[in-house]
């Protein structure tokens, strides 16, 4: 971090900003000039608040030269991280394809869903018991029962689950769940993400609709920070001015976290897109250029859905699309090298 001070500070304020600055642990060499002074601060600057520090009297403007995010950094954990999941894993060159309804809707829904997309290839099983809803007055979710209903398809296929988690009072409710999920309306949530923190249970941080990647990877040093380094990212679409989708899929999201973070990435096309025949296209490029998994919606009957029909696929359309994904991940590894 640079601190640059106005010209008129005098010699006891920069003193007590240094020894206030080495009190934190801080190491800070200083360049004073006849016209400016400088101060270079070195050591982990990522607990100092930029913003008290630039409302200083003496404080003419403060650059950060590192990112806020340490835990989550690939400059300081260059190998990627790889989250086990009972028998499988996330990250490390495998494709993990979640996939299930948007929300639980019966026991026999998710049963059956859960088998389909088990025998197309899907790794996870994916599923909605505490839903977000925009509306009040929309389907809620079946919550703890829901929960059971998934267990239950796990215990039929074997498919571990993901679900989301909306407040930290369900958090009892999840010992059993296999991946936490912290939705897009919940990524800024600083006190869900701290319990989330400070339990072992792996967590997909999906991005906030308008969240930058700095913003995205400081939710992960919040559940990092509290211990847990089992974190996983989703990207999911962003807010912009285009209404055609439902979102915007940031597909850039892929290399530029490649580069950010030693954490896996995973993209969800159906919330991007909101439309179920835009899921082929972007999924298949998402594994071109390097995802590591994909959350995929799938609904038996997509018309009758109580939540995201429009942008879920039948189980006959995705076998399909799950055996192309599985066959191009394939193909790139035998390019690699
Ligand atoms: C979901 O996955 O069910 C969901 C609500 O996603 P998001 O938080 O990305 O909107
Ligand atoms: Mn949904």
């Amino acid at each position: 971090m640079i601190v640059i001070l106005k010209h008129d500070h005098n010699r006891d304020q920069l003193d007590s900003l240094i020894s206030w600055l080495q009190e934190k642990g801080i190491v800070v060499h200083a360049s004073v000039g006849e016209g400016s002074t400088i101060l270079g601060l070195v050591g982990d600057t990522s607990k100092l608040d930029m913003d008290l520090i630039a409302a200083l009297d003496i404080v003419e403007d403060v650059k950060r030269v590192q990112e806020p995010y340490k835990n989550a950094n690939r400059k300081f954990h260059p190998e990627d991280t790889v989250v086990k999941v009972r028998d499988t894993q996330i990250g490390g060159g495998n494709l993990t394809i979640m996939a299930g309804p948007c929300s639980v809707e019966s026991e026999e829904q998710v049963v059956a869903i859960a088998k389909a997309v088990k025998a197309s290839g899907a790794t996870m099983l994916r599923g909605g018991a505490f839903k977000p809803r925009t509306s009040p007055y929309s389907f809620q979710g079946l919550g703890e029962t829901g929960l059971e209903y998934l267990k239950a398809a796990r215990a039929e296929t074997g498919l571990p689950i993901v679900t989301e988690l909306m407040d930290i009072t369900q958090l009892p409710l999840f010992k059993d769940v296999d991946v936490i999920q912290i939705g897009a309306r919940n990524m800024q949530n600083f006190d869900l993400l701290k319990a989330v923190g400070h339990q072992d249970k792996p967590v997909m941080i999906k991005r906030g609709m308008s969240a930058t990647y700095e913003e995205w990877l400081m939710s992960a040093e919040y559940v990092m920070a509290g211990g847990n380094e089992n974190v996983i990212l989703c990207e999911r679409g962003i807010r912009t001015f285009e209404s055609y989708t439902r979102n915007t899929l940031d597909l850039a999201a892929i290399p530029v976290l490649r580069k950010l973070t030693h954490l896996p990435v995973i993209i969800d096309p159906s919330h991007a897109t909101g439309k179920y025949w835009l899921v082929e296209p972007l999924a298949m490029g998402a594994v071109a250029i390097g995802a590591d998994g994909l959350q995929i919606e799938v609904h038996n009957d997509p018309a009758h859905a109580l939540c995201d029909g429009p942008q879920s696929l039948k189980p006959d359309a995705f076998d399909p699309l799950a055996k192309k994904l599985l066959a191009l991940h394939d193909w790139l590894k035998t390019r690699e090298g």
